[in-house]
Parts: structure tokens; C-alpha cells; sequence
């Protein structure tokens, strides 16, 4: 079984947008492309777990999303790197605390990466998550995934450093390529 890269798509992925709901507000992250680019000619399943709350509060449907996704697909595609899978929780928070688990499928919740690695038959053990927020971090630790990083785009400007949720913080996507490639065990295959 493979390990895999659990990416956050907000301030990771896409520049932080509060409530996205716009095909044309989705915009790359400088150096996001290129870095999944190379994660998936390094054979490593990229997989994105969102959280949509916009969804369940009612301001953007299913359609709109995906909509959204096609847009990120199109821009992505242009730096030759593509998703394998997105996964997304619709469901809108009751509660402010990032670290409170309300539901197993939105992050904190590990329900997302669990239900990949099932689908996909993915390692946890040797699987990264990256984010630009402490609920991402406990995602991956609830999932048991072998490494946590911290992007300082997004939201991750404003987390206090160190918290024990996170295993390694950098400055963006760009510069997670060897801590994935090591903990996947992709080390050897870098293009
Ligand atoms: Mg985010």
C-alpha cells in the first residue's frame, strides 16, 4: 500500500477566499502547480480533504463546487499537475474550536482521510497531511498519518508556533516536496 499526500485546498492549495463560491475567484497559490506536478510524476496519490462548510450553510450547491473544482482542475492541469481525488464535508460548524471533532467526515475529524485510504488502499502510516490550519494538523493526527506540515500561506499566518499538532511548518506548498517524498518512502523516485 501506497502512502499518500492529504492536501487542505484553502490557503494551501487556492489563496483563502472566505467562503469561496465563484469559479473565478479560485486562484493558484505561487508554486502549488508545480509542486503537485512533481508529486504526482514522483507516483504519490494526491488527495484533497475540504472542508465546505459554505455548502451546508447554504450559500454554494454541490454543482457550484464542482464547478470550482474544474476551474482548479483547468489551472492545475496548465502546470501539467492533477488531483487524484477531492474529498469534501458539506456539514456547517455549531462550534468556534478548531480542535473539537463534531463530526468524523469534517477536520478535525479524520472521516475524510480514513474513508480515502479505505477507497484507495492507502497507507495512513506513511501519508502526510498538509494545511494552513490546526484543524487540518488534527486531521491528520486522528488519522494516524506519519507527519503533519504546516504551510504558512492561508490562515497559516496567524497559528501560533510550536503546537504539538504540528510535526514541521513551512513557508508554502513548494517546500513540503522532500518531507513528503521521505515519509512516503518516494524519496528514491524524485524526478
Ligand atoms: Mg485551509
Amino acid at each position: 500500500m501506497s502512502g499518500a499526500a492529504f492536501l487542505d485546498r484553502d490557503g494551501t492549495i487556492i489563496e483563502l477566499v472566505h467562503h469561496l463560491a465563484e469559479p473565478d475567484k479560485v486562484a493558484l497559490i505561487p508554486g502549488a502547480g508545480e509542486a503537485i506536478a512533481q508529486l504526482n510524476r514522483a507516483g504519490v496519490p494526491v488527495i484533497i480533504v475540504t472542508n465546505q462548510s459554505v455548502i451546508g450553510r447554504g450559500k454554494l450547491t454541490e454543482a457550484g463546487l464542482a464547478e470550482i473544482h474544474a476551474e482548479m482542475a483547468r489551472q492545475l492541469a496548465a502546470h501539467d499537475a492533477r488531483i487524484d481525488e477531492i474529498y469534501h464535508c458539506p456539514l456547517a460548524p455549531t462550534v468556534k474550536d478548531p480542535r473539537v471533532i463534531e463530526h468524523p467526515d469534517r477536520k478535525p475529524g479524520p472521516g475524510m482521510l480514513t474513508r480515502a485510504a479505505e477507497e484507495h488502499r492507502l497507507d495512513l502510516t506513511r501519508s502526510v497531511m498538509v494545511g494552513d490550519t490546526i484543524s487540518d494538523m488534527l486531521a491528520g493526527r486522528n488519522a494516524g498519518v506519519a507527519a503533519t506540515i504546516l504551510v504558512e500561506t492561508g490562515y497559516g499566518t496567524k497559528v501560533t508556533m510550536p503546537d504539538e499538532s504540528i510535526d514541521y511548518a513551512v513557508p508554502s506548498l513548494s517546500e513540503t516536496l522532500p518531507i513528503i517524498l521521505a515519509q512516503t518512502g518516494r524519496s528514491g523516485d524524485i524526478p
